[in-house]
C-alpha cells in the first residue's frame, strides 16, 4: 500500500462568480482519486497581485492526504482548472480558477513543471493566513515557522468572509 502524503492546495478565483468556483473546485479536489479531504479553510477576499484593474479574488487553502505522486496529483488540479475554463489572457490577470500544490509533505520538489513548497506562498497573505487557519503548526520545508511568516506578512486587504 502507497503512503499518504499530507498536502495543501492554495485556490483562487476571480472571474465568473468567484465564491462558487472556489466552492465547486473544494468539492472536486473532495472527489478526487487516491485522495482524502480532510479539511478546508475559510473563504477570504483579497486585491489582486499585479494589475489592479480587475475584480478582487476569493482565496482558500485546502489539506487532503493523497497517494498520489506529485506530478499526477499536479495533473489533476489542472485538470481541475481546465474544468472551470479558466482563461489565461496576461500573466497575474483575472483567471476562473488557479489551484497551486503549496505544500506536498515535506518533500521540496525542483522539476520545470512543479516547485514545492510553492515559491511564493512564503509572502502571499491569502495563502499563509487561511493555512495557519486549518494548520498552525504546519512545517514548511526550509523555511521559517509560519507564524514568523506571519509577523513578517500584514493581512493587508485580506478578509474572511
Ligand atoms: P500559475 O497559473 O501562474 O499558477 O502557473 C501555472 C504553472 O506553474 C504551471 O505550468 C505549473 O506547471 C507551474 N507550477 C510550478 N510549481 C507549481 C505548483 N507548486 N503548483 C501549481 N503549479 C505549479
Amino acid at each position: 500500500m502507497t503512503a499518504s502524503i499530507r498536502c495543501f492546495i492554495g485556490l483562487g478565483s476571480n472571474l465568473n462568480n468567484p465564491t462558487e468556483q472556489v466552492v465547486r473546485a473544494l468539492d472536486e479536489l473532495a472527489t478526487l482519486d487516491k485522495c482524502q479531504f480532510i479539511q478546508a479553510s475559510s473563504l477570504y477576499a483579497s486585491a489582486p497581485v499585479g494589475p489592479q484593474d480587475q475584480p478582487d479574488f476569493i482565496n482558500a487553502v485546502a489539506e487532503i492526504e493523497t497517494e498520489l505522486p506529485p506530478h499526477l496529483l499536479l495533473d489533476k488540479l489542472q485538470a481541475i482548472e481546465q474544468k472551470h475554463q479558466r482563461v489565461r489572457e496576461r500573466h497575474w490577470g483575472p483567471r476562473t480558477l488557479d489551484l497551486d500544490l503549496l505544500l506536498y509533505g515535506d518533500q521540496e520538489i525542483n522539476t520545470e513543471r512543479l516547485i514545492v513548497p510553492h515559491p511564493f506562498m512564503h509572502e502571499r497573505s491569502f495563502v499563509l493566513y487561511p493555512l495557519s487557519e486549518i494548520s498552525p503548526d504546519v512545517e514548511i520545508p526550509q523555511d521559517k515557522q509560519l507564524s514568523s511568516l506571519l509577523v513578517e506578512c500584514p493581512m493587508g486587504s485580506l478578509t474572511k468572509i
